[in-house]
């Protein structure tokens, strides 16, 4: 049976969602910014939570798990190489494993560069991911505790997903991003699309996530480093992809 997702917003700009699995019953929280929001979620689902994912350390991904597994005794699932800096950690994990969520199986993938020890999680019968604070539509992550070629190389593993898998990021940070894309490729008709469409859905009041893999290799700058027309656009031409990355990355945090 397909997985079931319910996205939300909590704090002031974090996505929460619920991974269900309809055969077993088992639910997971894909971090825990905090724990009200994803109590009341529970309640409008009916379902009840037996695990909690997480992507990297950072407090609005995992203020919630205390009173969640307080509440809940759920299984609290970490990466390896950040789990010292995450409360209550059942299990920690690392490339090539697999999670088990119920009948669902989970693929982690190391995605370092926002933090040192950043996860994330691919579903591939549901061609679903959870890519944290890695992957933003028509954004990324700051660059915190990695360093630019890292958090390249993160994105492309990331990018070379299949194009119809929806991923859930761990911000509404779209428009925003958007604003940004167009300074880069400002001719790019995919991003157009997107800045219409993103307009719609929050002008009624809807989250612009899920999106695919496929879209975001059409319009996300970030993503879109290693192609001539973007390295000739931040004058960068010849330049490897990891440095006309590094470059789009620092531009956005001066925008
Ligand atoms: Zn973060
Ligand atoms: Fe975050």
């Amino acid at each position: 049976m397909a997985a079931q997702t319910y996205l939300f917003r909590c704090l002031t700009d974090n996505f929460g969602v619920l991974l269900h699995d309809p055969e077993s019953g088992a639910t997971a929280s894909i971090d825990a910014p905090e724990a009200a929001p994803v109590e009341a979620a529970l309640a409008a689902t009916g379902w009840r939570l037996t695990d909690i994912l997480v992507t990297h350390h950072h407090g609005d991904h995992t203020a919630g798990i205390p009173a969640l597994k307080q509440h809940h005794g759920c299984r609290v699932v970490a990466p390896r190489n950040e789990a010292q800096r995450i409360a209550l950690v059942n299990e920690t994990v690392g490339e090539g494993d697999t999670v088990r969520l119920g009948s669902l199986a989970g693929r982690v993938i190391d995605t370092p560069g926002h933090t040192a020890g950043h996860i994330s999680y691919f579903f591939p019968t549901d061609k679903l991911a959870f890519v944290g604070d890695t992957l933003f539509s028509i954004g990324c992550g700051r660059v915190i505790e990695g360093n630019p070629q890292m958090m390249w190389q993160s994105l492309t593993k990331l990018r070379a997903l299949p194009d119809d898998t929806r991923f859930y990021c761990g911000h509404e940070y779209t428009q925003s991003n958007i604003r940004f894309a167009k300074t880069i490729e400002p001719n790019n008709k995919a991003l157009a699309a997107r800045a219409e469409e993103v307009e719609r859905l929050l002008a009624a009041n809807k989250p612009t996530i899920p999106a695919t893999i496929g879209a975001e290799k059409a319009a996300n700058p970030f993503l879109r480093a290693d192609l001539a027309e973007v390295a000739q656009s931040v004058g960068l031409t010849g330049s490897p992809a990891w440095k006309v990355f590094a470059e789009i990355r620092d531009r956005k945090n001066r925008f």
